[in-house]
């Protein structure tokens, strides 16, 4: 009997109880390989002895200082580190516990500059459907899931949706990558026309959509165009890189492939790589000096922001991917899964997109590879495919069966940045064997 209210109270879960290298381990003794990092968190896979060591070094220094009595070496290096390392134009850094609360307190302080520039008839968030941006009222509303939405709609402030920008189920055959970009980026204006751009305080999106659609990275140019459509109306551009971020797409941030700068990004799963729970928010130094020249704050605060632990965490993560040139083996390992994801699953009759970057990949499960009609969500294939994953002693992300239709099922993978050639071909072989027993438990239903 357990006394802990479970993300899925069906099923019982193996209890971990280790953890090394790229592998977590139960109760049973089992392995299980990682290929999903959690959910995108773990890029430094599991016990790492330098990550343990900070650890143990800052437990024994000092475990907590309430940031509004004292600021710490932890907190203080993490934020310097960050900064030198962000795109130009970003100068500050906000530390908080996870995506979620990052969210929230980036389009809080879209709000309040604008408040504080005078504008306070800014009052509209933009985002994009099928997109996650975290679970929390603020960050839920943002969000186009309607799945994760739907209960809670009444109480979600309100917010608007454009389109997203998403290949594989919506560049029209012969439509050209620019032509694409333009016409997705176009919803945006179209949006801000029909909002006015002065009333609009920020357009959030994710850089490489994550959780809702599965590695879905942006076409060439859709970035620019929407820099250019937020600059036009003086609209602050969000970029949550809460799953996408921090090495996950090869480069340290995804937003340095699209030759743009957000006003305001979000970071967190890789940030501490699971070590301890945090995420932050990087903003703008114009962000920064209207905080500074009005009310001379912002108005926010949680009580574990800035923890120590969580900054000696994330600090050493970083250090450590630096250090061992990890973004390296996340942009070569990141091809060579592509590639062996392409060879097993290239010509296969209900695989029908296979995406993404570094090492944040996707395959999406089609009913019919023509049409690309999804399978019915009722069928629950996402689920199978992770039942016989851990049965074959894999993790891997899989989501879908979305109610909007929009889209099907898919399997997110997003390994450690330390996995091996030999050990992606395992994940891709274990990967074969669950696509085909979901399939196959579907195919013999009545
Ligand atoms: N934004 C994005 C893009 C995410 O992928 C997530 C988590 N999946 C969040 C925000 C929320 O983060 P957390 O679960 O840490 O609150």
């Amino acid at each position: 009997m357990t006394r802990l209210l479970h993300r899925q109270t069906a099923s019982a879960l193996p209890v971990a109880v280790g953890g090394e290298g790229i592998e977590l381990i139960d109760k049973t003794g089992k392995r299980y390989i990682d290929a999903s990092g959690g959910a995108a968190v773990s890029c430094l896979g599991h016990g790492h002895p330098d990550v343990r060591a900070a650890l143990h070094r800052q437990l024994d220094q000092i475990a907590y200082a309430h940031t509004g009595f004292f600021t710490t070496d932890a907190a203080e290096a993490l934020a310097e580190r960050l900064i030198n390392d962000a795109p130009e134009g970003l100068s500050h850094v906000y530390l908080v516990s996870g995506g979620s609360e990052a969210v929230e307190a980036a389009l809080k302080m879209a709000r309040q500059y604008f408040v504080e520039k005078g504008e306070p008839q800014r009052r509209h968030i933009i985002a994009r459907r099928q997109s996650y941006h975290g679970n929390t009222l603020g960050a839920l509303a943002a969000g186009g899931n309607e799945w994760r939405r739907r209960q809670f709609q009444p109480l979600l402030i309100e917010t608007h949706h454009v389109d997203p920008c998403f290949a594989y189920r919506h560049q029209g055959p012969t439509e050209s990558d620019a032509d694409y970009a333009a016409r997705a980026a176009r919803s945006l204006e179209d949006k801000v026309a029909e909002l006015g751009g002065e009333n609009v305080i920020a357009f959030v999106a994710e850089t490489v959509v994550g959780a809702t659609a599965g590695a879905v990275p942006p076409v060439a140019d859709y970035f620019k165009r929407i820099r250019e459509i937020c600059d036009r109306h003086g609209i602050l551009l969000i970029l949550d890189e809460v799953m996408c971020g921090m090495g996950r797409t090869g480069t340290l941030h995804a937003v340095e492939q699209e030759g743009i700068r957000p006003d305001l990004m979000t970071v967190a799963k890789g940030l501490g790589g699971g070590y301890q729970p945090i995420g932050a928010v990087l903003l703008g130094g114009h962000i920064h000096d209207a905080f500074a020249q009005g009310s001379g704050f912002f108005q926010h605060g949680h009580t574990y922001m800035g923890h120590p632990m969580a900054a000696a965490a994330a600090l050493a993560v970083q250090q450590v991917i630096a250090r061992d040139n990890l973004l390296a083996n996340v942009r070569a390992m990141g091809t060579v899964l592509h590639d062996r994801l392409t060879a097993q699953f290239g010509n296969h009759p209900n695989v029908g997109d296979i995406r993404g970057r570094g090492l944040f990949r996707a395959i999406e499960l089609v009913a019919d590879r023509g049409t690309k009609a999804p399978f019915d969500p009722t069928l629950k294939l996402n689920a199978r495919i992770k039942k016989a994953a851990m049965a074959e002693g894999l993790m891997v992300y899989p989501m879908g069966g979305t109610i909007d239709g929009a889209r099907g099922d898919h399997v997110l993978l997003a390994p450690p940045f330390i996995v091996t050639e030999d050990q992606v071909g395992t994940i891709v072989d274990r990967l074969a064997r669950a696509v085909e027993a979901g399939l196959q438990e579907i195919a013999a239903m009545p």
